[in-house]
């Protein structure tokens, strides 16, 4: 098996940190999973590039800039309990482990789950639970939640998942359209009050389900 170690680091370099991602766990974090176990073998050659790859069912796992980035507008904090939206692959839950004491993972594919839940317990990444279901409805029985990583593109933002917050807590997703959104982060002020501000547009595929698009609409 090639070593990627190299490839990874100039990443994080070349991809990341030269974008502006500064949050030392993140970059370690980074640095540490190996990406390329997150894709087929068709596709391994290609893990460390600055773009997304597909994983099979028209999904993707996200450019590594992108998962950096929600990774630090969620302002993780090592107590946090973080609940992701769209597993895919597991990459994005697998940095999130690094940095946060537990990660919840929920996607509607049952077979990309299986396949993350393989990757992760080879990495023995004991502190992440993974889930089969709508995660536009978010997930009730593990919540409220400190942060809120939703990695599919939402038509607004779904309320379920508002409510799921802690107060204090950050929610951050792509919201807009087909071809482009904006990523949202949303902060709980409040028990009733929210602030919200966007980021920077980007194209994600879509999060399908009860407050999410219709496979029709989109
Ligand atoms: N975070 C992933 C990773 O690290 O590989 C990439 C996520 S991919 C861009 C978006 C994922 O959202 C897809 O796996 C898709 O199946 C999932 N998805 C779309 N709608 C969903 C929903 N309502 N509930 C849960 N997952 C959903």
């Amino acid at each position: 098996m090639r070593d990627f170690s190299l490839d990874r680091a100039k990443m994080v370099r070349d991809q990341i940190e030269r974008r502006g991602i500064k949050h030392p766990a993140v970059l370690t974090a980074m640095n540490k999973i190996p990406r390329h176990l997150f894709v087929s073998m068709e596709y391994q050659s290609e893990a460390y590039a600055d773009h997304p790859l597909p994983i099979g069912f028209g999904q993707t796992i996200s450019q590594p800039y992108i998962v950096a980035l929600m990774t630090e507008l969620i302002q993780p904090d090592q107590q946090d309990c973080v609940l992701e939206i769209g597993t895919g692959s597991g990459y994005q839950a697998a940095i999130l482990s690094q940095l946060v004491r537990q990660v919840h993972s929920i996607d509607r594919h049952a077979e990309l789950v299986k396949g993350a839940q393989r990757v992760a317990d080879q990495l023995k990444l004991t502190n992440i639970q993974f889930h089969v279901g709508d995660g536009s409805l978010g997930l009730p029985e593990n919540g409220p939640y400190d942060a809120i990583l939703i990695t599919a593109a939402a038509p607004q933002i779904p309320k379920p998942l508002l409510a799921q917050l802690k107060v204090g807590g950050r929610l951050v997703l792509p919201v807009g359209e087909r071809w482009q959104q904006k990523l949202e982060r949303w902060i709980r002020t409040t028990e009733e009050t929210y602030d919200h501000e966007q980021d920077i547009p980007v194209s994600f595929v879509p999060l399908l389900g009860e407050f999410g698009w219709s496979e029709s609409d989109w």
